[in-house]
């Protein structure tokens, strides 16, 4: 029997403590899979954007996106293997996710790893998908173990969470409307930005200055719970009661991000150098911040400048963000006699240039430790599925060949 010789399999390798575990993800519009050691190491990561197939629709059209996975999916496992220089015969282990996301897309990994660990007789491990955004931080920071407390921002959700050991999570607050992600990338298209629109509005707002529009800080009656829809409409209102701006000097400096019609390709972004991490200074002043800002006087909205309404919204929701996660830390903190646990950083939204520096920033004017995974790691892929799988398998926690796509999956709570 199948599900027989894959628990004697997974106990042998939870006695050793290793495992090479083949992952994959196919919950949006990411097809990825990844080999990966141990829970911490990565063999290969491939990822197949469907990104140029979306943007013409403004968002993710999940038909499209299921038939794009089927196209995929082989190809992209034979590429990790080839990458990580090894056969089915190396792998210990398959990994999927199979929840929360859109059901056509993650069935397509599904019956594909089902198909994998059966046809192998190997183990078959089902993984959340923001256990894996958070386990991204254990492939990128060696030193990284539970308990710490995570943020947790992407296109399809906002959770702080504390993790109190592999896979198992307190829920402390999460986003009563969109998530941060969902947020930025309509006040993006709002600006006229190509999706996905987070990026873009990140770039663009670089050249913004950050106090040039007044937009509210949401506030929640549980300090760390989150709603974004208050903000958005704010700013969309602000937005479309202006009319274009005039032409003037200033617009005459080139706006790439605006008139480019195709998104950044994604291997752009993870090129970007770190550095962020480090420089958590604002962007220099130039000369045309010294021009007054009109949309500081009501009723004067015709001179907003698309990068200062991107530089503004941006620091709107990375200053809640910040500020959230840093009290949720000092909760736990409080609660925990006093002993810190360090802070880490997930998803999506996590490459965002502002809150990686605001978070570094504040957490070194507290004293608190900060992990964040690298940007090739924050957005979906299959590497972060390996390493949460990991230490699901070691926990007893593998599936039998019912395992099911579960779109509104609930996050594991201990
Ligand atoms: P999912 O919600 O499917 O898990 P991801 O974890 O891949 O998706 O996150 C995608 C979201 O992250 C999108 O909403 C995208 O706009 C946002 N995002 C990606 N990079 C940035 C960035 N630099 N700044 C702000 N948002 C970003
Ligand atoms: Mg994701």
């Amino acid at each position: 029997m199948y599900i027989d010789a894959s628990r004697a399999q997974a106990a042998a390798l939870r006695k050793l403590g290793r495992a090479v575990i083949l992952a994959i993800e196919s919950s949006c519009d990411e097809t990825a899979a990844a080999v990966i050691r141990d829970g911490r190491e990565i063999l290969s990561n491939v990822v197949s954007t469907q990104i140029p197939l979306h943007a013409r629709y403004g968002g993710v059209v999940p038909e499209i996106a299921s038939r794009a996975h089927v196209e995929a999916v082989n190809a992209v496992v034979d590429v990790a293997l080839e990458g990580a220089g090894m056969t089915f015969g190396d792998i210990d282990a398959i990994a999927v996710t199979h929840g929360p996301g859109l059901v056509g897309a993650l069935l397509v990994g599904v019956s594909t790893a089902k198909a994998l660990a059966f046809a192998l007789d190997k183990p078959l491990i089902p993984t959340h998908h923001i256990d894996a955004h958070i386990s991204a931080n254990y492939l990128a920071h060696a030193q990284l173990e539970p308990p710490f407390v995570c943020l947790v921002v992407s296109g399809g959700h906002t959770h702080i969470v504390q993790t109190a050991e592999y896979g198992v999570y307190r829920l402390l607050g999460q986003t009563l409307d969109d998530a941060a992600g969902e947020a930025f990338d309509k006040a993006a298209r709002v600006l006229g930005l190509p999706y996905p629109g987070g990026p873009a509005l990140d770039e663009l707002a670089e050249l913004g200055d950050p106090t040039a529009l007044r937009l509210p800080r949401p506030k929640t009656e549980n300090p760390y719970d989150f709603s974004f829809s208050g903000l958005k409409t704010a700013f969309i209102q602000l937005m479309r009661g202006s009319a274009p701006p005039p032409r003037t000097k200033r617009d005459e400096v080139p706006h790439p991000v605006m008139r480019g019609s195709a998104p950044p390709p994604r291997t752009k972004r993870d090129e970007v150098p770190h550095t962020v991490m480090r420089d958590s200074a604002p962007p220099p002043r130039t000369k045309r911040d010294e021009v007054p800002h009109t949309v500081k006087r009501k009723g004067l909205l015709d001179g907003i400048r698309p990068e200062d309404a991107a530089a503004s919204f941006r620091e709107a929701v990375c200053e809640t963000l910040v500020d959230k996660l840093i009290r949720a830390a000092h909760f736990v903190r409080a609660s925990n006699g006093g002993m810190a646990v360090p802070i880490a950083l997930a998803g999506g939204v996590a490459a965002n240039r502002r809150l990686r520096a605001l978070l570094a920033r504040e957490a070194s004017r507290e004293g608190m430790t900060i992990y964040m995974p690298p940007l090739s790691l924050c957005t979906d892929n299959a590497a972060m599925v390996g390493a949460a799988a990991f230490y699901r398998m070691m926990r007893g926690d593998i599936a039998d060949m019912s395992l099911n796509a579960e779109p509104t999956l609930p996050l594991p709570i201990g």
